[in-house]
């Protein structure tokens, strides 16, 4: 593999299947620092160069003419807020090609609001971008089930980073504790998923630029939710304020 014998391994050794976040874990750190020759998980690094190799001479070569047009600009209509998790790929989910969304990622798919510190925001900067360079007409969280951010913010994680970040939803725990009667976990757990979306729009909404263009009617938020065993896709109906299979 050339250059690619040595590389930091980024993926954690001796997981038990789950994404349960766990600090100081070795499972979860050791691996970051280490640098590996040939293991399963070279393989899976491997399989990334091998991907892009196909895509090149695949994907890449039967679209050229698209490439060189986007080369020269992008122009999508949609910005998407969605979760970092590897099993909720926004492009696979709707079949979408390169130039069509402008995709933001992070854990638990939040958008945290405007503080008057002014301090510097990566998802914040992404949204001003696309709705005030980029003019998009659509901006749509997608939040997802089994959400393992969303499973933390229901833990406590204090004094952790994903700890301080979901501090931004802690209303929606709030919320989601309040509105979950039966008590069951998955109830939970899902209510939960569907209130860090509305909080998210509740965010997104309060940016002036946002309000501005809402207001003229050149720019819609939308709030949907990915069942990842069903594929099922639910969308937030801001009349009735409930998520509803879109069929
Ligand atoms: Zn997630």
């Amino acid at each position: 593999m050339g250059s690619f014998d040595r590389h930091v391994d980024l993926v954690p050794s001796g997981r038990d299947g789950t994404d349960e976040y766990r600090p100081g874990d070795p499972a979860c750190t050791s691996a970051l620092h280490g640098l590996t020759t040939a293991s399963p998980r070279q393989a899976a690094l491997e399989r990334l160069i091998d991907g892009y190799r196909s895509f090149r001479d695949n994907f890449f070569s039967r679209n050229r003419d698209t490439f060189a047009r986007l080369a020269q600009g992008q122009a999508p209509e949609i910005m998407m807020i969605s979760c970092c998790d590897s099993r909720v790929e926004p492009a696979i989910i709707f079949e979408t090609g390169p130039g069509e969304i402008f995709a933001v990622r992070n854990v638990a798919n939040l958008v945290p609001p405007l503080t008057p510190d002014g301090s510097a925001h990566g998802t914040i900067a992404a949204i001003e971008f696309a709705v005030c360079m980029l003019q998009v007409g659509h901006i749509v969280v997608l939040g997802h089930s089994c959400c393992g951010g969303v499973r933390a913010l229901l833990s406590a994680h204090e004094g952790t980073a994903i700890g301080r970040w979901l501090q931004t939803a802690a209303s929606a725990r709030s919320a989601a504790v309040g509105a979950s009667c039966s008590g069951a976990r998955a109830t939970l757990q899902r209510v939960c998923e569907y209130e860090v979306i509305r909080t998210s729009l509740v965010n997104i909404r309060e940016f002036p630029f946002v309000r501005e263009r809402t207001r003229l009617g050149r720019l819609s938020l939308h709030g949907w939710h990915f069942d990842i065993e069903t594929g099922e896709l639910q969308a937030l109906d801001p009349e009735a304020d409930e998520f509803v299979t879109l069929s």
